[in-house]
């Protein structure tokens, strides 16, 4: 018998392919008793795991050289000498052979007990030591899950990615490849690892609390991410039903990729452009740009949190100016740094936040470091100089942050213009609007930018007051709510009396369940992850703009969140499954 467990659908498809157990921190560790013969194994295993951190730490040593004072290189060397250490290489050991644990378990008692020794010396440097010995523990654990990892992905073998969470800095464990889909104990569909399993296209469920707990690496599992359902040990009827799913699956997307190179426009004409949100500079190389009307939203902190240090200024030209190439001359809008809450930076000190997703993030924290601020728009007005960027800030709360953020730009323009440095002098300045007292003043702030772009994921957080993250909520964390649209419909209204352009970049603008709500509130720039674009692109080319006029205004006078998908059921899916089943054509 199968086992069937509900999470949150996060990224559609579906995926059959053994599980496999990723691990980056201390706390969760892969657990298995050894017997007496097990022991010299483990050992073993200990001397490869410190070997393979003391080569990562000369070779970061190395790395950071020239970046860093000597005496601060040095803090390596205390490192070093805890990973060499006999007498912890001993207790290790001690600790598999008498309690026929293994190794990372091992790891992790030695590690406690002697940071209980550190914690309670007087010497505040003595206390310092702790740190370093959990790191060190961190990374002996972080090498020894990859070595099991590549047994099961070394050989390309297709994998299920399994984790606590999936965070925006993991992307870089991934094989790309051979990763087929993704289950998680934590998350929500609109937490950024979210957004980038969709932008990846990998199929994921999120909110499995038991995963990591309950299944094994290696272990068959299949990952429904239309249905938010992961099947452990499928039966022959499970698979077949899947592999049956995932043929119907190509045969839709056969069907709505015939839209893909027809133009974006309602039957009776109205003309919405359908741009890409990227994530990061390799996924340009798989943009189609005769598909988009450019980028409506570029993340620029991915290619920040990918890294080891703070991208130079020139780093950051040959990113953007890549950007530009990589969208085939149409618009690209740069978002300006957007760290904080569930982004945060590995080489920026930011304190620990009761509520993160309340605190110092976006451009809050851009005004407080203005270095960053200057660097990152001096780098996208150099990069403008090759065609049409945008810049966009991200988090803005009141008028104030924008006037400080024109005078920087108009600062920067000066500066170029007077050095004879080639740019755009006439970039546009827009804003994200995702808190929610920014729709109640954007009167104001509309004479002063020349675009918005309504950040849902965000917006929708604040005004149902329900964490984008977590799953135990998740279920509250509807965009259908009618609140969110008359608040969407306010934000098209004010944007259209100041003649001021307004788009969607958040996740609802690749749903296309929405596609005619938006369209009939007024909004004529959608922005979303491109695996979503043809099916938008389909919906666009169903509904005359009045029919969407017509559903919006319904939609918005609704006393209900349950009466709003009702609409959508009743009006919007049927029309979707009539295409979809051949029985009614969309004029070319
Ligand atoms: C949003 O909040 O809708 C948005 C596009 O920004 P992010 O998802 O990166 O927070
Ligand atoms: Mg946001």
């Amino acid at each position: 018998m199968s086992r069937k467990l509900k999470g949150i659908a996060a990224a559609p498809g579906v995926a059959i392919a053994p599980i496999v157990h990723f691990h980056t921190t201390l706390d969760h560790i892969p657990t298995w008793q050894v017997g007496p013969d097990g022991v010299q194994a483990e050992v073993s295993r200990l001397g490869a795991a410190i070997d393979e951190v003391t080569a990562g730490l000369h070779s970061l040593q190395q790395e950071l050289s020239s970046a860093i004072a000597k005496q601060d290189v040095r803090i390596y060397d205390a490192q070093m000498a805890i990973l060499h250490d006999p007498t912890f290489k001993r207790d290790v050991e001690n600790e598999i052979a008498a309690h026929g644990v293994n190794l990372e378990v091992a790891l992790q008692r030695v590690i406690a007990r002697y940071e209980g020794v550190f914690a309670a010396m007087d010497s505040p440097a003595m206390r310092e030591r702790a740190a370093d010995l959990r790191d060190i523990g961190r990374q002996l654990v972080v090498a020894l899950v990859a070595t099991e990892r590549t047994k099961y992905t070394a050989d390309g073998r297709d994998y299920l990615f399994a984790a606590e969470e999936f965070l925006p800095s993991d992307a870089g464990l991934l094989d790309r490849e051979h990763i087929r889909g993704i289950v998680t104990a934590h998350g929500g569909k609109y937490s950024h690892g979210a957004i980038l399993a969709r932008s990846l296209g990998i199929p994921s469920v999120v909110g499995i609390e038991e995963i990591m707990l309950t299944t094994s690496t290696g272990a068959l599992a299949i990952v429904d991410g239309d249905a938010g359902i992961v099947v452990l040990e499928p039966t022959q009827e499970d698979l077949d039903h899947y592999e049956r799913q995932l043929r119907e699956q190509r045969d839709i997307e056969r069907r709505v990729a015939e839209v893909r190179l027809q133009s974006s426009v309602t039957p009776d004409g109205t003309h919405v452009r359908l741009c890409a949100n990227v994530e990061g500079v390799r996924e340009l190389d798989s943009l189609e740009t005769g598909t988009i009307a450019g980028i409506g939203l570029f993340r620029t902190e991915f290619a920040f949190m990918e890294r080891r240090q703070f991208p130079t200024e020139e780093e950051q030209v040959a990113m953007y100016r890549r950007a530009m190439q990589g969208a085939g001359g149409k618009p690209v809008t740069f978002r300006t740094l957007d760290v904080g809450g569930d982004k945060p930076l590995g080489y920026f000190r930011m304190p620990e936040e009761r509520n993160p997703v309340l605190g110092w993030r976006g451009i809050r924290l851009c005004l407080d470091w203005p270095d960053i601020l200057y660097t990152q728009i001096r780098a996208i007005l150099r990069a403008s100089a090759l065609g049409h960027a945008r810049v966009l800030l991200p988090m803005v709360t009141s008028r104030s942050e924008v006037v400080r953020c024109r005078e920087v730009l108009d600062q920067l323009v000066q500066d170029l213009r007077d050095t004879g440095v080639a740019h755009d002098a006439e970039i546009e300045l827009g804003v994200m609007v995702e808190v929610p007292a920014l729709v109640h003043v954007l009167e104001d702030l509309l004479p002063i930018v020349d675009f918005v772009s309504v950040g849902t994921n965000d917006l929708v957080q604040y005004l149902l007051a329900v964490d984008r993250d977590n799953q135990r909520v998740a279920k509250m964390y509807d965009p259908f709510h009618p609140g969110v649209l008359r608040v969407l419909q306010q934000i098209a209204a004010s944007a259209a009396a100041a003649g001021k352009p307004a788009s969607v970049c958040g996740e609802i603008a690749g749903d296309h369940w929405f596609t005619p709500l938006l369209v009939g509130l007024g909004y004529r720039e959608l922005s979303m992850a491109p695996v979503f674009l043809p099916r938008v692109k389909l919906m666009l080319r169903s509904f005359t703009a009045d029919e969407c006029r017509d559903l919006a205004a319904r939609a918005v006078l609704m006393k209900s969140t349950r009466e709003v998908r009702r609409l959508v059921q009743e009006e919007i899916q049927v029309r979707w499954e009539r295409f979809l089943t051949g029985s009614a054509e969309v004029d070319a």
